[in-house]
């Protein structure tokens, strides 16, 4: 006899998919250098961040931790890391800033909550589904998620620090799912990354949904994704999941 599957755990990206930083990093940066006493300009450090952040996550996954690192000292060496490839080598001039920024990241008021992000978690909710985090991110998004109120919407918040593994890695979804005690044909994923989100889950046999903004999508991208998973908005959510649950039938 054929039965639904019933959805039950629906597992969250965080940056820029609920949150997204109220202003570029470049600008950010700038503005705590000029508190500072020091001139850079916003777009020259905003290139030199995701330098920075590449090569820093490429040398050091994860935050390092399995190289001794903590997130903290990978943050403070990522700033640092920007400013000397922004022109400003004197370390010393940089430390303050560094330890101000990242004070300054973990504060709800850096961040916004996207349109439509809190009325799908309550939703989510209302339906009776299980609402996790799933997010590469470090310590810090516990807090943050409180200051902006919707911790409360989560089960749990798992990170890829704490997981010990980032997306895509399988690891941290399982993670997820053993938290959780569900299986993972009953258990979606929503974010806005095709490489750690979408792949990622879909990979453990989770259901994935991309976030997709205003941009086009990669052609290629876009023809391997069947159109009921692509979300122009979170308030698309619901009705897909609507649809997924009808096509769901277990046999
Ligand atoms: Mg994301």
């Amino acid at each position: 006899m054929a039965h639904r599957l019933q959805i039950r755990l629906l597992t969250w990206d965080v940056k820029d998919t609920l949150l997204r930083l109220r202003q570029p990093v470049g600008e950010e940066y700038a503005t705590k250098a000029r508190a500072h006493g020091l001139e850079v300009e916003a777009a020259t450090l905003g290139r030199a961040f995701r330098q920075a952040y590449r090569t820093q996550s490429h040398s050091f996954p994860n935050y390092g931790l399995s190289q001794g690192l903590t997130s903290r000292r990978w943050w403070l060496d990522v700033v640092s890391q920007t400013f000397h490839l922004a022109g400003v080598p004197d370390a010393q001039a940089v430390a303050p800033i560094a330890e101000q920024l990242y004070e300054d990241f973990c504060k709800p008021g850096t961040w916004q909550v996207l349109e439509g992000a809190e009325a799908t978690l309550r939703g989510c909710r209302k339906r009776g589904l299980r609402l996790a985090v799933v997010s590469n991110f470090d310590q810090r998004l516990e807090g943050i998620l409180r200051g902006l109120g919707l911790r409360e919407h989560f089960d749990f918040v798992l990170t890829s620090e704490a997981a010990g593994w980032p997306k895509p890695d399988p690891r941290i979804f399982h993670e997820a799912l053993r938290l959780a005690r569900v299986d993972p044909a009953v258990a979606a994923h929503i974010g806005d990354s095709y490489h750690c989100d979408y792949k990622g889950s879909q990979a453990v046999g989770m259901r994935s949904f991309l976030v997709v903004g205003p941009e086009p999508l990669d052609p290629a991208v876009k023809g391997s994704i069947p159109q009921e998973c692509l979300l122009p908005s979170l308030s698309h959510l619901l009705p897909a999941l609507d649809r997924l649950q009808g096509s769901l039938l277990e046999l």
